[in-house]
């Protein structure tokens, strides 16, 4: 009772509702493929109330003078796993949730989705591998106002045939996976699982689809879609190729999580039917730490090319992309943030503009998350989320990783050293 007084006297709004005009060197709008400099941008109760270059500042009204900074939404990320830490090399993939508990994957998570919201990260879709849906609580702490982090939008526990994302585990062990995995087969059991991880605070509802010799057909994935989108949630599928593939985009699914054998045929169907691909476009140097991650994928020397050649064919086709990382490893002296940033250089080679990046790391990505009305772009009536930096990211696309100044909501969660 005391947590929940606390919780709403945060969230309180403030007796006096505070402007703050932001003089915005140029303000970048992924949306309409443009940008316009000399901009204000009048923010109040958290949100943007006007946008433009001859906008008069309120008296009384909070100026933050970024007059030298390039202003662009916050940046999204369409496919995490706060909680997780794969362990480096061929490690069995159900390691992780042997030797970890739920509460010790939360508080990763959590010290996580802190970690890159300090970096430009405002919102993160976390599509499951966390644990006893440890990542939804993460969302509610966070949502409560007990910690500084991005919006979240959680998926609960991963729905997948039988043995989740697990192989050959002899049946003495029994079905252990179910830590972070509903076993589902058939579009009744995917109903219920569907509706069980909704029932728990599922924004997002993620499968994985050909794990297993077996897998999902049209008619299962059709269940999911149907339960899902009658509560407003959209559905992402892992799936990397064939006929599972062709299942997921004949059932209507929302996004193809990986597609790393996407063929043109495939795209093509995609940007038909308006399915978003989240790549999860792995850098080289991020593969040959995770390795095959226990034989579920290629070697890093072959997969690294062809990932950058999906990417460039989906780009050229058209297909709608939704920036989505998937980083499950740590790295010493780097946070978790600095390895999402590693995967530009990816999208760079595979020849993707600048602005179609940021388009997928803000504005089309809130339309996947079905968030776009309230966030993922600069303009009037959305939730301020912004982040500011020194260098235009129009020029290089490296230039993210220098964000000095990050809003969430309308609060500076980080501000440049010469505004402090
Ligand atoms: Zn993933």
């Amino acid at each position: 009772m005391k947590a929940l007084l606390a919780s709403l006297l945060l969230l309180a709004p403030p007796a006096f509702a505070q402007v703050v005009a932001i003089r915005a060197g140029a303000v970048i709008d992924p949306a309409h493929g443009s940008s316009a400099r000399d901009q204000v941008i009048l923010i109040e109760n958290g949100k943007i109330s006007r946008v433009g270059g001859a906008v008069p500042i309120p008296a009384g009204a909070v100026v933050v003078d970024l007059s030298h900074e390039w202003v662009a939404p916050g940046l999204m990320d369409a496919h995490t796993h706060m909680t997780l830490t794969e362990i480096a090399g061929d490690a069995p993939f159900e390691s992780f949730y042997l030797n970890q508990s739920s509460t010790l994957r939360g508080l990763r998570g959590l010290h996580n989705a802190m970690a890159v919201l300090q970096a430009g990260f405002t919102t993160l879709r976390d599509v499951g591998n966390s644990a006893e849906w440890a990542m939804s609580d993460v969302r509610r702490a966070i949502d409560a106002g007990w910690f500084e982090g991005p919006t979240i939008i959680d998926s609960g526990k991963i729905i997948a045939p039988f043995g989740g994302q697990s192989r050959d585990i002899p049946p003495r062990q029994g079905p252990f996976w179910q830590f972070e995995y509903i076993d589902a087969d058939g579009p009744a059991e995917i109903r219920k699982a569907v509706r069980t991880d909704i029932y728990y605070g599922a924004g997002v509802i993620k499968l994985v689809a050909d794990n297993n010799p077996y897998h999902y057909s049209v008619e299962e994935f059709r269940a999911a879609v149907d339960e899902a989108h009658r509560a407003g949630i959209p559905v992402a599928v892992h799936v990397y190729a064939g006929d599972a593939l062709d299942n997921a985009i004949e059932a209507g699914v929302d996004s193809i999580e990986h597609g790393f054998d996407l063929t043109d045929a495939q795209l093509k169907r995609m940007k038909d039917k308006g399915i978003f691909l989240v790549g999860t476009d792995f850098p080289r140097a991020h593969l040959d730490i995770v390795g095959t991650s226990g034989g579920i994928l290629p070697p890093p020397a072959v997969l690294a090319p062809k990932i950058i050649d999906r990417l460039r064919r989906a780009h050229r086709i058209g297909v709608r992309m939704a920036f989505g990382s998937d980083t499950v490893i740590d790295m010493p002296g780097r946070t978790r943030a600095d390895l999402m940033f590693d995967y530009l250089a990816v999208w760079r080679a595979a020849g993707v503009p600048p602005m179609d990046i940021l388009r997928a790391m803000t504005s089309d990505a809130a339309e996947l998350l079905r968030i776009n009305k309230v966030r993922g772009s600069i303009g009037a009536g959305l939730s301020a989320d912004l982040v500011a930096m020194p260098a235009n990211p129009l020029d290089d696309i490296e230039n993210l990783r220098k964000i000095d100044l990050i809003m969430k909501n309308g609060a500076i969660v980080r501000r440049p050293a010469a505004l402090h």
